[in-house]
């Protein structure tokens, strides 16, 4: 029960430490120490008892002088009194003393290496029997002069020494409790005894006054006790954590280093030695940072290296902020040092191997700067590079920026596969590459954009020059996958500081020169100006409007009629789009058809105007018909043959009464597959004419290959028609040809009576369309003029004119 107690308090004591080190440390794993936990409850743990018993053995100094003194003690006693009890006390203290002595002396023996709880228990007890055996003694030779003698200088003596003797062993043995305990009780038992049988009230007083001497004692001991240990145990923690913590250190990847406020070394690990060339074996405790080129000169092993570290490192320490800096060693090794100040003064330093990070971070900035198909820089990589390359104190430095399109790229695209145009671009890359000035960089900015910088003064026809140059290159034929492309680009060139210092805002206005490169017909450059970026925006709104002018109902459609020359009434009328735009009024389908089949809405427009013509057309008396122009993209963007379907079930119009108008382009673009949707509409009854005849390329040859029913004669063959003899000559050949393939001949634009009557007596033709027989009007208009002409089935168109 008592052990019991003693072992609660040894716990609570135990906690006791724990506190003030968790005080110390923060609450930490490694203080939940194993070595410290008790076992079973009941133990003591076995660090702190082997503390104990040594302790106990420790002071044998002490205990000579105790075992002589308590000799003579006796002897001094028998001269006085003559009673040979004291000669006996005498030898007994010796002996026992003695024996106490070679048991220190054995217990030093054997207690050079470490003891295992069994022998600590051992020890234990036999200090604690001989020491109780001996103060036991003393107790009784106390009792003795007090029992045997009347002689006060006796009892003084035995009183005195004993006490003497017990504080003693409150300094020697304070440590185990049990032996303290013992000793107590062995000596104060008789001494206390001994005083009472004096049965006078003095030396009664006396007695009672003793037991509180020994319960303080007893006390005393145990408050000293705590206090061991606490010591001990905060010891033996912090060795554990010291331990675990150089564990933890030896063995992370990053070299630490604690430094003091003085630059002396606290804590640093074999990796941070590694990294800075130091050798393992060498202590750096309390060592200045100046150690590390001293030692790496000897070594010879990264010595600048280590020179320059430790010169920065003690920048970072006298500057006393968090830093962090890169540092390469001999070796290559890429060292990152970070360094962060301590509260006290001082900092820690962490160096990391960042060799093989920086290996990939490089690798993947690069996938990340460049085309992977063109090999190109790509656009973030070009806009960082530019930067650095161009920036200046004030602003970008002079430089030309061309921004470069291919013309129908998309076309191959789509015609012959990605996998053609990759092929393409990447031999427009290569190109442009072998045509780049000193300097000059090139990126693929995406798609078949690029973008080309040249640094420095360039004069403008030196540009133009460069410009060409790229754009010769680039259309010059290429053999891909069997195929022999050609492909044109249009350039935008903008110059600093003429246009502008800021990069982005130069990038802006060379791709609005692009634009206008391409609106001017592609193949071709263009300079930015202010003027040129007025014309931009304007188109760009136009081009805003566009979008939105279906949806919002601007769209009409009117129509035009066609004579018949024999009859001189009318057979057809063209479907024309008009767009009524709420500011800029009337748009001219010139304008606004080109800018439609550019920004992609021509399919849609087209649909529109199909299903539009088709709905007017079958309000129209049933011998005429509608001809509705389809735009070349519409046969490479859309199924033509789908949209004429649709239109006609929709309205319900015969196929026979609708006319569809293609120009050459539709043609050149992908002739067969054009032929094989034209011969499509054309079994379904749907005629075809061929529009702009004379305009484009006009290459005859294909002519009698396409299921045409018509061709349409440019204006632009009638326009001198009356003055030049050339022109007729030629207009005739032309109708010849056409007639000879079994077409039917219309001529557009005939605007005045002469022209008519030369054409009607010498040129073969079937039909006219001008200005002469009508403009394009309103579906309403049109409907009413086309009654007329029903009711009155004998009169000719002019006539019917006259009459309406
Ligand atoms: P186009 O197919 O050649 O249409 C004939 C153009 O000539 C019309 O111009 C017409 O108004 C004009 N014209 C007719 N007679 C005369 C004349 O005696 N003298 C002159 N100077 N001009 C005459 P518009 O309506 O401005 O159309 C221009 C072009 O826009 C058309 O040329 C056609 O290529 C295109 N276009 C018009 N509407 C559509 C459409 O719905 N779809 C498609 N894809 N293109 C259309
Ligand atoms: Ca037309
Ligand atoms: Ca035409």
């Amino acid at each position: 029960m008592r052990k019991l107690t003693n072992e609660k308090l040894f716990y609570a004591m135990l906690a006791m430490g724990r506190f003030s080190l968790k005080r110390e440390f923060g609450d930490m794993n490694y203080f939940h120490n194993s070595d410290l936990e008790p076992m079973d409850g009941r133990k003591l743990p076995g660090p702190v008892h082997d503390s104990v018993v040594r302790s106990l053995y420790k002071d044998q100094k002490s205990l000579l002088v105790g075992t002589l003194s308590m000799f003579v003690a006796p002897l001094v006693l028998y001269f006085r009194t003559h009673d040979s009890a004291q000669l006996w006390f005498s030898a007994l203290l010796l002996l026992c003393g003695s024996l106490r002595l070679i048991d220190g002396h054995w217990f030093k023996q054997a207690a050079v290496g470490a003891l295992d709880s069994v022998a600590v228990k051992r020890w234990e007890n036999r200090y604690a029997i001989l020491a109780s055996l001996y103060v036991g003694v003393l107790g009784l030779w106390c009792f003795a002069g007090f029992a045997r003698n009347t002689d006060e200088f006796v009892h003084l003596m035995g009183v005195a020494l004993t006490l003497a003797y017990i504080v003693g062993v409150f300094g020697r043995n304070f440590s185990s409790e049990r032996v303290v305990q013992a000793q107590i009780l062995c000596a104060g038992v008789p001494m206390i005894a001994g005083v009472l049988l004096k049965s006078d009230p003095y030396h009664f007083i006396l007695g009672l006054f003793l037991v509180p001497l020994f319960f303080t004692i007893w006390l005393m001991s145990q408050n000293l006790r705590q206090i061991l240990f606490s010591a001990v145990v905060t010891a033996i923690d912090n060795k554990i954590i010291a331990e675990r913590f150089d564990i933890a250190l030896s063995n992370i990847s990053h070299g630490m280093a604690m430094v003091s406020a003085g630059g002396k070394f606290v804590v640093a690990n074999s990796r941070f030695a590694a990294l800075v060339g130091l050798p393992d074996t060498l202590d750096t405790l309390n060592q200045g940072l100046d150690i590390l080129p001293q030692i790496s000169a000897t070594r010879q092993a990264n010595h600048a290296n280590a020179i320059l570290l430790a010169e920065m490192c003690q920048e970072c320490l006298q500057a006393g902020q968090a830093a962090r800096f890169r540092h390469v060693l001999q070796d290559g090794t890429m060292v990152e040092t970070s360094y962060n100040p301590t509260a006290g003064g001082g900092g820690v330093f962490v160096l990391e191997d960042v060799t093989e990070r920086l290996g990939s971070e490089e690798e993947i900035r690069k996938l990340a700067s460049f085309d992977p198909l063109t090999h190109l820089p790509n656009r973030r990589f070009f806009d960082l590079e530019v930067h650095r390359l161009l920036m200046g104190r004030s602003g970008l430095e002079p430089c030309s920026i061309f921004f470069l399109d291919l013309d129908n790229f998309k076309d191959i695209n789509d015609t012959l596969g990605h996998a053609t145009g990759d092929k393409l671009l990447c031999s427009v890359a290569l190109r442009m590459r072998s045509r780049m000035p000193e300097k000059g960089i090139v990126c693929r900015f995406g798609g078949d954009e690029f973008v080309i910088v040249v640094p420095g003064k360039m004069r403008r026809k030196d540009c133009s020059a460069l410009a060409d140059q790229v754009s010769a290159d680039i259309a010059k034929p290429m053999v891909i996958d069997g195929h022999t492309l050609s492909v044109g680009a249009s350039i935008g060139i903008a110059q600093c500081p003429v246009n502008g210092r800021d990069y982005n805002q130069l990038l802006k206005v060379s791709d609005v020169a692009l634009y206008d490169a391409k609106a001017r017909g592609r193949g071709c450059h263009s300079f930015y100006s202010d003027e040129l970026g007025d014309v931009v925006r304007d188109r760009r709104a136009l081009e805003n409007d566009l979008r939105q002018a279906l949806g919002r109902g601007q769209m009409q459609l009117h129509f035009q009629p066609l004579v018949d020359v024999n009859s001189g009434r009318i057979k057809t009328c063209e479907a024309l789009l008009r767009w009524q735009h709420p500011e800029r009024g009337a748009v001219s389908p010139m304008v606004f058809i080109p800018i439609a089949e550019e920004i992609g809405i021509i399919t849609q427009i087209g649909k529109f105007v199909m299903e539009k013509a088709a709905q007017n057309c079958m309000t129209w008396p049933e011998d005429i018909s509608v001809a509705v122009n389809v735009s070349s993209l519409q046969f490479q963007q859309s199924d033509v043959c789908a949209l004429v379907k649709q239109a006609l079930a929709s309205s319900g119009l015969d196929p026979h009464r609708l006319e569809v108008e293609v120009t050459e382009s539709a043609m050149l673009l992908n002739i067969a597959e054009t032929t094989q949707v034209l011969s499509r509409l054309a079994d379904s009854g749907v005629r075809i004419s061929l529009d702009d005849f004379g305009t484009g390329f006009s290459s005859l040859s294909y002519l009698h290959q396409l299921p045409l029913d018509k061709v349409k004669i440019d204006r632009s063959f009638i326009e001198n028609i009356e003055s030049d003899e050339k022109s007729l000559v030629l207009l005739s050949g032309v109708t010849h040809l056409a007639s000879e393939l079994g077409l039917s001949i219309t001529i557009e634009g005939v605007e005045t009576v002469e022209q008519m009557q030369i054409l009607r007596d010498k040129v073969h033709v079937d039909e006219m369309q001008g200005y002469l027989f009508g403009r394009p009007v309103p579906a309403d208009d049109i409907a009413r003029l086309l009654q007329a002409q029903s009711k009155h089935r004998d009169i000719s168109y002019s006539q019917l004119q006259v009459a309406v």
